[in-house]
């Protein structure tokens, strides 16, 4: 009996401590409770391309983010704030306020580039930037990148009080990238581009003490499917990629226009490529709009500007037939009429992509296929463009557009993020780019960019395919996302039905039964779009604030591991006890 007892004490305990191993991970991983501060040295008051490239790192580990001019911080910036950036973008010398402010912080603080030895003596720097060229910058795991040019604030000497997280190394020197000092971290450098984007990805882990585990996610796009393409082609792609097991994205221009012949052609014209499109939503196929015919006014389809006026390097503020420069403030007798001037453009991009979003939606919605993410063309759009687009899908897919003054000024970033400028939308991010066509250099260029995305633990190895080159080139490219060690596909209609109960459910076919699986009728109804997304929005927030839809998907299979060793135990202790008693 007491032996009896005994055992049940046990079993006890040991099913207790896998509970509370996993709320404790539970809790680490929580990153709701975080709330970012960024202070930033500036010429602009408002944030610009800057904010928002540094934006993008920190969005994957909080959406709790808040931007702060140095001029302007305020003790109750400063309440919630759990971690605090500072980001010299300038040389200045910061208020002394806000100087007092920062030093009075006693959370974890993140200074980058210049000023830093306004915040704290114990940072010996040499004023001078250098640029290195072909250097090699690695981390503290190693991983590291070869001939890279890196423009830095070199420290005059390493100190024994403090951990170079992060560094370079070019002939026999070395300087620290990234450096820890007690819970004060260092940046020496104001370019967050690759390749210190991909170092500042992972060292950000440790800033924040978050340990996501080391797997990269790796995601596959079909690129350009428009109806003219030939289904036969398609479907040898689709068919490949289900007997792989992979899942993949597949993004839709719905319309194929030549303004010039009328040429128009719509998705449900072509029959057999909207079988193929059916039978990829239901093995694998998660569905992106692309635009709706992927150009802009007298282009042909391929264009490539939907959403944005290249011609002027600015948003789509006027009809096509009246493209004009947009005008300055100088142009205006006071600023409330420039401001008036401004509003009115935006109303009218505003109008121009509702529009386009609703048709594109329509088109595929004719064909039973229903897309879950934008994507746009070329990847340019304005910021007021993500505010639209945030009322109709919860995924944004591939690089973004950091400034309204210059569609260039693009990137990525390496990880799964959830930035404020995306109104809710996660971006899954396209990292490693695609196979070009006669381009016999892309897949060894591909190869690089997987290198670089693999030195974040959990970067996403992100890139696209153009069908129309046929299978051959799409296995070369799979056999190189296989080459990594630890990589685990990401199934975008999984994520969007863990994450949105109440909505459309996308159900996949099972091996013997290659028919389309039947859908619950609910569709993505343009007119109910904000609802959608208002329910999407309350959704989320009930599942977990700010967790990225890779860590939910990684917690919920963490949570039915550990109830799977729960059950197995209980098992085998039942069956020791019954043993026991006999
Ligand atoms: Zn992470």
């Amino acid at each position: 009996m007491n032996l009896i007892h005994r055992l049940i004490t046990v079993m006890f305990i040991c099913m207790s401590v896998p509970l509370l191993v996993s709320s404790n991970t539970l809790q680490a991983k929580q990153t709701d409770s975080i709330h970012v501060l960024v202070v930033f040295s500036s010429n602009e008051d408002q944030i610009d391309e800057y904010q928002r490239l540094l934006e993008l790192q920190l969005a994957h580990f909080s959406e709790n983010i808040t931007f702060r001019h140095s001029s302007h911080v305020t003790k109750s910036d400063l309440s919630k704030t759990t971690h605090l950036v500072y980001q010299g973008t300038i040389d200045e010398e910061i208020p002394s306020n806000t100087v007092k402010l920062i030093n009075s912080f006693t959370g974890p603080l993140l200074a980058i580039g210049h000023n830093i030895e306004q915040l704290s003596s114990y940072w010996k720097i040499d004023r001078d930037t250098i640029y290195l060229e072909e250097a090699t910058i690695s981390n503290v795991d190693d991983k590291q990148l070869t001939n890279r040019n890196v423009e830095l604030f070199p420290f005059i000497k390493e100190d024994k009080k403090q951990q170079t997280l992060v560094k370079v190394k070019k002939n026999n020197n070395t300087y620290p990238l990234m450096v820890k000092r007690n819970n004060h971290f260092y940046l020496a450098t104001t370019n967050l581009f690759s390749p210190v984007s991909h170092f500042l990805a992972d060292a950000l882990h440790f800033y924040f003490s978050v340990e996501h585990d080391h797997v990269n996610k790796a995601m596959l796009r079909l690129e350009d499917i428009h109806p003219k393409l030939i289904g036969e082609d398609l479907m040898e792609i689709a068919t490949y990629l289900k007997n792989k097991d992979i899942p993949y994205l597949v993004s839709v221009i719905p319309v194929y226009k030549n303004p010039k012949t009328k040429e128009e052609f719509h998705l449900s014209d072509n029959s057999k490529l909207v079988d193929v499109l059916q039978f990829m939503q239901n093995n694998g196929g998660s569905f992106v709009l692309h635009g709706y015919t992927d150009q802009y006014g007298n282009n042909p389809t391929g264009d490539g500007f939907e959403f944005w006026d290249k011609q002027h390097n600015q948003p789509i503020y006027f009809p096509p037939n009246q493209l004009e420069i947009i005008k300055s403030e100088k142009d205006f007798a006071d600023s409330t009429e420039y401001k008036k001037y401004l509003e009115d453009k935006k109303k009218f991009e505003t109008e121009y992509i509702k529009e386009r979003i609703k048709k594109g939606m329509a088109e595929l919605e004719k064909v039973q296929l229903y897309p879950i993410a934008f994507e746009a063309p070329h990847y340019a759009m304005s910021q007021n463009g993500y505010q639209v687009i945030s009322d109709y899908f919860p995924f944004y897919i591939g690089q973004v557009q950091l400034s309204d003054q210059d569609w260039r000024v693009m990137t990525e970033s390496p990880t799964i993020s959830n930035p404020n400028f995306l109104n809710g939308m996660t971006l899954f991010p396209e990292t490693v780019r695609y196979i070009e066509y006669n381009e016999p250099n892309s897949l060894a260029q591909i190869r690089e960019h997987i290198t670089e995305t693999s030195i974040v633990r959990d970067g996403v190895i992100s890139g696209f395919y153009h069908p129309f080159l046929g299978k051959d080139q799409l296995t070369e490219l799979v056999s190189e996302f296989e080459k990594q060690s630890h990589i685990e596909w990401i199934d975008l209609q999984e994520i969007y039905n863990d994450a949105f109960p109440n909505k459309i459910k996308f159900q996949q076919s099972s091996d013997n039964d290659k028919k389309k699986a039947p859908l619950n009728g609910d569709t993505f109804d343009s007119s109910q779009s904000k609802s959608a997304l208002q329910s999407t929005n309350e959704v989320l927030e009930e599942q977990s604030v700010s967790l990225t839809f890779g860590d939910q998907l990684r917690l919920l299979k963490e949570e039915l591991y550990w109830a799977l060793f729960g059950i197995g135990l209980i098992v085998i202790l039942t069956f020791a006890s019954y043993r026991v008693r006999k």
